[in-house]
C-alpha cells in the first residue's frame, strides 16, 4: 500500500501512513486496479471494501472485480464499467453485487482513470457506496404499494383456502421443518419433523430451540447464526452438525433457515429446514475408506513396477536398443501419471482431516515454473509453452506443494485444450502477493461450475465422458493456495479458455 501511495504523482508529499489511515477511515469501499496488466486486477483495497464485501483482503487482492457480480453477468452497468475502461473514461452505474455469503449488495460505483505523465491509464480507482438499505426502504414502500393492489383485487379470495394450501406444501416437503419467532421459541412444527424426532408436537411448542431434548440444539455457532436472521434479512444455509438424539440416536443434519415473507411482507418469523444427511455422510466416509485403502495398497506394486522398469530401461540403453526404450519410456510415463493420481487421492485425503505440514523456503518464481513445465512436457509435446510477465520475484512458499498447484494446472490446461495450441504462463506483481495465472485456449467451463470445480471429486458433466480424471486436482490446488494464504479461482466461458490464477503472499503472513 504505502509502496503505490508513494507513486501517487500528487500526493507524494503527504505521509502514505495517513493516507493509508484517511481511505481506511472511509465508509466506503475503495479499491485500485492496475490497467497495466492482464485483466485489470486489483491491487489494493480499503477496510470498507472487506466489510461491505465479506470477503478478506487475501482474496481480494489480485482478482478482477468481477467475482463480487456472481453469476448475475447480464447488467447493463456491466456494460458500461467494461466501456469506460476501454476508452479511459469515469463513469458511475448502480450495479447488483453479492457478498460472500450470497447476499445480493445493490452497489453505487463510481470509476476513475488515473493516468501517468504520458497521458497513459495505469490505474482505476474505483468507490463503492452499498445503498441496499436505501433501496430497501423504496422497494419496501414499493411492495407495500403493490400489496394493496393485490388485497383489493383478491379481497373476494378466502384467505383460508391459501393458508390451508400453504399448510399442505409444508406437510407434504419430506424435510423437518420448524417455524421459530423472534426469541427463536417454536411457534409450529411440520409432521416430519416429529416423525423423524419422535417427538409430540404438544410437548415443543412454545419450547426454546435450544431447550429442546437434553440441549442437543444448544450450539453456540448455531445460536449466533439464528440471532442474526431477523435483524438483518441474513439466511443461513448448509450448517452442518452431528449430535445424539433421544429415541433416534446419532444424526448428521443440515439446516438452512431463512425469514418468513408472506403475500411479498417480511414477518417475524423464521422457516427453519432441517435435512437429515446422515446415510450419504456414512457412504461418503466408506467411499473415503475405500480410496485410501486402495491407494495405499497400490503404492507398494507402483513402486516396485518403476524400480523395475528402471533397471529395464538401462539394459535397453546400454544395448542401443532404441524399440524397447521407446516402449519402456511410454511405459514409464504412464507408471508416473498412476503415481501421481495415487498421491493426489492420498493428498485429498489427507487435507480431508488437516493432516499435511508445510515446508515455506524462498524460491525464484520463474525457476518454480519452469521446473514444473519440464515435468510437463513429455506428456505434452504438441502443445506449445511460454512464461511471460514479472519473473524476478522470490516467493517464500512450500516449494515441493506450489510446484504440484502449477503442474495439477497445467496438465489440466494440456488435457482441456487441443493439440498445438498455446499455454501461457504469466506472472504480475501484485503489490504484496505474486499472482500467477495459467491460461490455455481449450473448451472453457461453464459458469455455474466455476466454484464447484474446486469441491472434491466434482467433475464438469461435460468432461466425464470425454477425458480421464477423478476431480481431485484442483481440491489439492485449492487446499494448498489456501494454506499459503492466497486464493485460487477461475475465469472460463464455455467454448472459450480458461485461465486459473491464484495469487500467494510474498512474505509468509503469521496466520
Ligand atoms: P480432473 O481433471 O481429474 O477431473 P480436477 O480437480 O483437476 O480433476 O478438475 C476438476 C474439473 O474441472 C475437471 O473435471 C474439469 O471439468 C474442470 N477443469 C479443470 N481444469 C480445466 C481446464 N483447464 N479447462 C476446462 N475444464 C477444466
Amino acid at each position: 500500500m504505502e509502496n503505490f501511495l508513494i507513486n501517487l504523482g500528487g500526493l507524494s508529499n503527504t505521509d502514505p501512513r495517513l493516507l493509508a489511515a484517511a481511505l481506511n477511515a472511509s465508509s466506503n469501499g475503495v479499491v485500485i486496479t492496475d490497467h497495466r496488466q492482464p485483466d485489470e486486477p486489483i491491487i489494493y483495497c480499503n477496510d470498507a471494501f472487506e466489510k461491505i464485501t465479506g470477503y478478506k483482503r487475501s482474496s481480494i487482492i489480485g482478482h478482477n472485480c468481477r467475482f463480487m457480480q456472481g453469476d448475475d453477468r447480464d447488467q447493463e452497468a456491466r456494460k458500461r464499467i467494461r466501456e469506460a475502461i476501454r476508452n479511459g473514461e469515469h463513469c458511475q452505474v448502480l450495479i447488483r453485487n453479492y457478498r460472500n455469503n450470497g447476499k445480493l449488495i445493490w452497489n453505487e460505483l463510481m470509476i476513475s482513470p488515473i493516468r501517468d505523465e504520458s497521458g497513459a491509464v495505469t490505474n482505476f480507482i474505483g468507490i463503492q457506496n452499498d445503498v441496499s438499505n436505501r433501496l430497501d426502504a423504496a422497494q419496501k414502500l414499493e411492495v407495500e404499494r403493490d400489496e394493496l393492489d393485490e388485497q383489493f383485487r383478491l379481497r373476494t379470495k378466502s384467505l383460508e383456502e391459501n393458508e390451508g394450501y400453504l399448510q399442505g406444501i409444508v406437510e407434504t416437503i419430506r424435510e423437518s421443518l420448524l417455524i421459530l419467532d423472534s426469541e427463536l421459541k417454536i411457534i409450529d412444527a411440520n409432521q416430519n419433523f416429529c416423525t423423524f424426532f419422535k417427538q409430540k408436537k404438544a410437548e415443543i411448542i412454545g419450547k426454546e430451540l435450544f431447550s429442546l431434548n437434553e440441549g442437543q440444539w444448544n450450539l453456540p455457532e448455531l445460536k449466533e447464526l439464528l440471532i442474526n436472521v431477523l435483524p438483518h434479512n441474513n439466511p443461513f444455509e448448509g450448517f452442518e452438525f452431528e449430535e445424539v438424539f433421544p429415541n433416534i440416536g446419532k444424526k448428521i443434519l443440515v439446516l438452512n433457515a431463512r425469514q418468513m415473507r408472506l403475500r411479498g411482507r417480511f414477518q417475524e418469523r423464521i422457516l427453519l429446514a432441517i435435512e437429515d444427511i446422515t446415510e450419504r455422510k456414512v457412504l461418503e466416509y466408506r467411499k473415503e475408506d475405500f480410496i485410501n485403502i486402495a491407494s495405499h495398497e497400490m503404492k507398494t506394486p507402483l513402486t516396485s513396477i518403476k524400480g523395475n522398469l528402471q533397471m529395464l530401461q538401462k539394459i535397453a540403453n546400454t544395448k542401443n536398443d532404441m524399440v524397447h526404450m521407446k516402449r519402456l519410456e511410454t511405459a514409464t510415463r504412464s507408471v508416473q501419471r498412476l503415481e501421481n493420481l495415487i498421491y493426489d487421492l492420498l493428498d485429498a485425503s489427507k487435507m480431508q482431516s488437516g493432516k499435511v505440514s508445510f515446508n515455506f523456503e524462498k524460491c525464484g518464481v520463474s525457476q518454480l515454473i519452469l521446473e514444473s513445465v519440464e515435468v510437463i512436457k513429455p506428456d505434452a509435446p504438441d502443445h506449445q509453452f511460454s512464461l511471460t510477465g514479472n519473473l524476478d520475484q522470490i516467493i517464500e512458499v512450500d516449494i515441493g506443494r506450489l510446484e504440484q498447484v502449477v503442474i495439477n494446472l497445467l496438465s489440466n490446461a494440456v488435457k482441456y485444450s487441443p493439440k498445438n495450441s498455446e499455454i501461457n504462463v504469466h506472472v504480475s506483481s501484485i503489490p504484496g502477493f505474486c499472482k500467477i495465472s495459467v491460461k490455455d485456449i481449450g473448451f472453457g467451463i461453464k459458469t455455474q461450475d466455476h466454484k464447484r470445480i474446486f469441491e472434491r471429486f466434482f467433475r464438469a458433466e461435460d468432461t466425464t465422458e470425454k477425458f480421464p480424471g477423478v476431480g481431485v486436482g484442483l481440491y489439492v490446488c485449492d487446499y494448498i493456495i489456501k494454506e499459503h494464504q492466497g486464493s485460487i479461482w477461475v475465469d472460463s466461458e464455455s467454448g472459450h479458455g480458461s485461465t486459473f490464477s491464484f495469487t500467494i503472499p510474498i512474505k509468509r503472513l503469521g496466520k
